[in-house]
């Protein structure tokens, strides 16, 4: 085993702090690399705190981890010792469903292993992420990062990026389209970015009347405050596509009815709690109220390669390793502009 450190919630709900752990030996079809700087998702702090389902703990989170290779395993092809890493939300899949077969791990029929907070294939060894020094993952779901880039900022592409980009590109959001981002934070502000690239008229629809400079420098056409009743009666019936990065409790029904007819609402965040949809909103106007999860392992390398030839990366905070509670507190008040990213050298 190889023993390394990391940060890690013993229990539901309290204080991340240092704990030492062992990651798997390197398999032949292994690689692992040394953790240089990961990504703080609001997904993690949901799972530390037990918001979605009893979790496994202690618990390491963190799924936007990006490092250098240290070693490989006798079989693996695409990695070498020295190159720039990247893992997302999953290390594993069964590799053999149809959905696998169609480059969607992430739909895995027998569920995807997630980077922490899950366990294994072999069904009793708990994962953890990359809040950490170092990880061991199978080379099928290790991704290659280009070093034109600045590293620390591109580690947040690895969920907040794919995460975003995958639905626009499924349903094929680009010119000609009026797209709204609901929510300017981490997932949010990779969404516009994105949405722009493709050629769509964008809009932020946030909480946060302080976000609208930023989002017009994230390249946003419009900004649009929900609080502001004027300005959303101004809005209704004006969007093909609403993609919803909220992470807490909001009422979907008033969304809905800023779409045109035929318009789609994306959830892409997850909120703890299940909404109520009046079929209302959604008959009137033949509405479509759908979701999306991350992105197959081929997607994410496609978002990754897009991102270096088009020079897209994370707008980041770095942070110290001691600092994550503090980042924690300033996410639930939406006071992140755009990523806290830890820098593992401080751990
Ligand atoms: P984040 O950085 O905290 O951003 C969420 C944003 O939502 C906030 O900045 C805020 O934007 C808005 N917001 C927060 N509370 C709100 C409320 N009560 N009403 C309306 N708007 C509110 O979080 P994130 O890391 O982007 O993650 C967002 C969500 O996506 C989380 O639930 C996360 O778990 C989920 N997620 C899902 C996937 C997936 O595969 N589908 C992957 C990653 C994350 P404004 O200030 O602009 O209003
Ligand atoms: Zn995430």
């Amino acid at each position: 085993m190889i023993a390394t450190k990391g940060f890690a919630a013993q229990t539901p709900g309290v204080d991340l702090e240092a704990w030492g752990f062992e990651r798997r030996e390197v398999g032949p079809s292994d690689v692992q690399f040394d953790i240089l700087f990961c990504g703080v998702c609001h997904s993690d702090l949901h799972q530390v705190n037990n918001d979605w389902f009893p979790g496994i703990f202690p618990m390491v989170p963190g799924h936007e981890i990006v490092g250098r290779v240290v070693k490989v395993g006798n079989n693996v092809k695409n990695f070498k010792v020295g190159d720039l890493a990247g893992t997302g939300c999953m290390v594993d899949s069964c590799q053999t469903c149809e959905n696998c077969k169609k480059d969607l791990e992430q739909y895995c029929l027998e569920g995807n292993t997630g980077t922490y907070n899950s366990m294994e294939r072999d069904g009793s060894s708990p994962t953890y992420g990359g809040y950490s020094k170092t990880i061991v993952v199978r080379e099928e779901f290790v991704l290659h990062i280009s070093d034109k880039l600045d590293l620390a900022a591109v580690a947040p592409l690895l969920c907040a990026g794919i995460t975003t980009y995958s639905p626009l590109r499924h349903w094929k959001v680009g010119k000609g389209h009026k797209l709204a981002v609901l929510g300017l934070g981490g997932l949010g502000h990779m969404a516009v970015k994105f949405g722009v690239a493709f050629g769509a008229e964008v809009t932020v629809l946030s909480t946060s009347p302080d976000k609208e400079e930023d989002a017009k420098k994230l390249g946003a056409h419009h900004f649009v405050v929900t609080k502001d009743a004027a300005q959303l009666k101004a809005a209704r019936g004006s969007f093909d596509f609403i993609l919803d990065t909220v992470s807490a409790e909001h009422d979907i029904n008033m969304y809905l009815g800023l779409l045109k007819t035929d318009g789609v609402h994306i959830c892409v965040g997850a909120p703890p709690k299940p909404a109520a949809i009046s079929a209302f909103s959604l008959l009137g106007g033949r509405k479509s109220l759908a979701g999306s999860g991350i992105g197959g392992i081929a997607e994410t390398q496609e978002m990754l390669d897009f991102c270096a030839e088009h020079n897209i990366v994370s707008e980041i905070e770095m942070i110290d390793i001691k600092d994550i509670q503090t980042a924690y507190e300033r996410m639930v008040k939406g006071d992140v502009r755009y990523r806290f990213v830890i820098d593992l050298a401080t751990l």
